[in-house]
């Protein structure tokens, strides 16, 4: 049986999102078809909030417009309310997602709706987008952490998981959006949670903000999930921490998973050329090790 784990690349949306660089439509265009030359068969290509909030992602429909459409190359954009998955079906999306934060404070702040309200408001977004024949996932963001409220009790993220299960997505994403789980808190959340969601699979999304990441990865694997997000170079992050590092780079999981016999379909070399070029579109380097340091050495 061939280990599988899926990655689904988040450099163009998240990444770019918290980034300082302000790329073009062009530039981001290009950016998704180097991850697809690299293999990537799930990228998250847009956000179609306001563009008053997240000016930087205003050009979704643009890039939506240009990107290459291949079989098997599944696209998704965010989505918060009814406008938004409204223009991510006239983009043709394949995919729309959607964020629910465990945490009052942060849900507040950062939906400007309680936990409830953006449960009731992701059931909306889910139900157009499933009409419209689209794929739907829904991540819970600060599953670990709360930069306001600190530690997020596992029970609370175990409940909304349960009812996010009832709204009937194809996947449910569990998000350390400030970097601070480890490996033990993730294998008893995703144990917790898998009993709550049934056969829903879950997608690890890890941030490497304080360097546990990997760690976070490998057992979120043990504990059996096989879907993680990570961006090329390790671009984007927390933007309450704009220079701290924030996803896990692409380059450095894949490097993990390949030596640890997983296949991710995905080519570590072309994944290591693709950074060099991110970095001088971004004219920033990149936090990610394996980019700077290679694959494993070939004599
Ligand atoms: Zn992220």
């Amino acid at each position: 049986m061939t280990k599988r784990i899926q990655i689904v690349e988040v450099s163009p949306r998240d990444g770019l999102q918290a980034d300082p660089a302000d790329l073009t439509t062009g530039q981001k265009v290009r950016l998704i078809e180097r991850l697809i030359a690299g293999g990537h068969t799930r990228i998250e290509a847009a956000s179609f909030v306001s563009p008053k909030a997240v000016p930087k992602m205003a050009d979704g429909d643009a890039v939506m417009a240009k990107v290459p459409r291949i079989d098997g190359v599944s696209y998704s954009a965010l989505a918060f309310n009814s406008r938004g998955v409204e223009r991510a079906i006239a983009a043709e999306v394949d995919e729309v997602t959607g964020v629910v934060v465990a945490s009052e404070t942060f849900s507040q702040r950062n939906q400007n709706a309680s936990i409830a309200e953006s449960i009731e408001r992701w059931a909306a977004v889910g139900d157009a987008a499933r009409a419209a024949g689209k794929k739907t996932s829904v991540t819970i963001a600060a599953s670990f952490g709360c930069p306001f409220e600190g530690r997020v009790d596992p029970a609370l993220v175990v409940d909304i998981a349960r009812q996010l299960a009832a709204t009937k997505p194809d996947e449910i994403g569990l998000a350390d959006t400030i970097g601070v789980a480890v490996p033990s808190k993730v294998a008893s959340l995703v144990e917790g949670v898998s009993l709550a969601v049934d056969a829903i699979p879950l997608r690890g999304h890890f941030h490497n903000t304080r360097n546990t990441a990997l760690a976070n990865i490998v057992a979120a694997i043990d504990a059996g999930v096989r879907i993680f997000d990570s961006s090329l170079g390790g671009v984007g992050g927390c933007p309450f921490a704009p220079r701290a590092t924030g996803n896990v780079p692409t380059e450095d999981v894949v490097y993990l998973l390949h030596e640890m016999g997983f296949d991710t379909g995905l080519d570590l070399d072309h994944l290591i050329q693709s950074t060099a070029w991110l970095e001088s579109e971004l004219q920033h380097s990149t936090p990610g090790l394996v980019a700077k340091a290679g694959g494993f050495p070939t004599p």
